[in-house]
């Protein structure tokens, strides 16, 4: 194994390593190429372990609860303890629970404001404000009064992919693991879903004959958006995918994955179709029972590579052009500044996520509602 040149280390590191006994640049190294091969070369490590031996050195010494979502990038997501990494909402109920003054989010700004309406008290930072989001950026409160005009008495169930504001305008907020069990117990014959129109076309065809569910777009001119990730796969790539990597349909230990934000007709050609951590099930399960040899998943990349590196005698494929260029914001570099800012107790403004006291009371409601009705 490559090693780095201690002689070579700035003094601040070095300040930084006397802080904490217990963490060395050398058991950072080693543990990176534990955890990362073969998803990451020597290159990757070199470049960036002594950043990461400073996040790291630094998340120690002042308990700071780092949130890693999926689709950051091996090296970033790794900073996060395993309890630390999931999905948006999986990591909010976490951050709700966990005893820390600093709550790090790695992922983008509306994500980190369901973490602080669940946490209000807490300091939620993180490492790029202005990383947005499709769906989030797209579609706000005043789209769903508009909706909710249109349809009266039809409640809103709308996906935590949406900022706070439009939050607080629903009645009901919803994930991609839950959306069709929410939908079904909610009262009524019609539900407004928003923003995201693939996966409400989705959930339309789910719940055929259920419920009619109504959508931005759908004999009606409001606004809704897509995912620009999951949007840029086609039926024509996933056929492609089938061919050149001999994924052939309904073979039994090769599958084809699909997230609930892809096209309709991508979701029923795949294998199998859920939300990022129903697709991590179902690939753990059948891991387990040696039932998975080659797996392609449409959806962000960095998902794939992380479940490369936990998964290592899965074949995988991916698209890495198919890159949320929003989370790619989130960079060991602009953690890093976090951590300094709180080490030099220094103002925390440019990373901090904070809320006006009324929306945070007025978001908090859909969001239990749906804690409540997963249960
Ligand atoms: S992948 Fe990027 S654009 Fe798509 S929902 Fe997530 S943050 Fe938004």
């Amino acid at each position: 194994m490559p090693k780095g040149n201690h002689a070579q280390q700035h003094n601040q590191s070095t300040d930084v390593l006397n802080a904490t006994t217990e963490l060395s640049l050398e058991d950072v190294k080693q543990e990176l190429y534990n955890r990362h091969h073969p998803s990451l070369t020597f290159l990757d490590i070199e470049a960036h372990a002594k950043t990461i031996w400073k996040i790291r050195t630094l998340k120690q010494k002042h308990n700071v609860v780092m949130l890693g979502h999926n689709y950051m990038e091996p090296l970033v997501f790794g900073l996060s303890e395993r309890d630390e990494q999931g999905d948006s909402l999986g990591l909010s109920m976490y951050a709700a629970k966990a005893e820390a003054p600093y709550l790090i989010f790695n992922g983008v700004p509306f994500m980190a404001e369901t973490a602080k309406i669940l946490s209000p008290d807490k300091t939620v930072l993180v490492a790029d404000k202005t990383a947005g989001c499709s769906l989030a950026d797209n579609f706000g409160a005043e789209d769903v009064k508009e909706l909710k005009a249109l349809y009266p008495g039809a409640p809103v169930m709308i996906y935590v992919n949406s900022y706070a504001d439009a939050k607080a305008e629903s009645d009901i907020c919803c994930t991609s693991a839950n959306a069709a069990h929410i939908a079904k117990s909610m009262p009524g014959d019609t539900l407004i879903f928003v923003p995201d129109i693939f996966f409400a076309q989705n959930l339309e065809e789910e719940l055929k004959g259920e419920k009619t569910v109504v959508y931005p777009g759908k004999n009606n001119t409001a606004r809704g958006a897509v995912c620009e990730v999951h949007e840029r796969f086609t039926l024509a790539d996933l056929l492609a995918v089938r061919e050149s990597f001999e994924i052939p349909k309904g073979h039994p230990h090769r599958q084809l994955y699909a997230h609930w934000e892809c096209r309709p007709n991508v979701l029923q050609e795949a294998d199998f179709y859920g939300s990022t951590s129903q697709i991590m099930k179902d690939i753990a399960e059948r891991v387990a029972d040696n039932g998975l040899e080659r797996a392609f998943v449409a959806s962000e990349c960095e998902l794939t590579s992380n479940l490369a590196q936990e998964f290592p005698n899965v074949q995988f494929w991916t698209a890495c052009s198919v890159r949320c260029s929003h989370m790619a914001k989130v960079s060991l570099s602009k953690i890093a500044n976090i951590l300094e800012a709180i080490d030099r107790n220094e103002e925390l403004g440019e990373y901090e996520v904070t809320l006006p006291a009324e929306v945070i009371d007025k978001a908090r409601s859909p969001i239990e509602r749906m804690l409540e009705a997963s249960v």
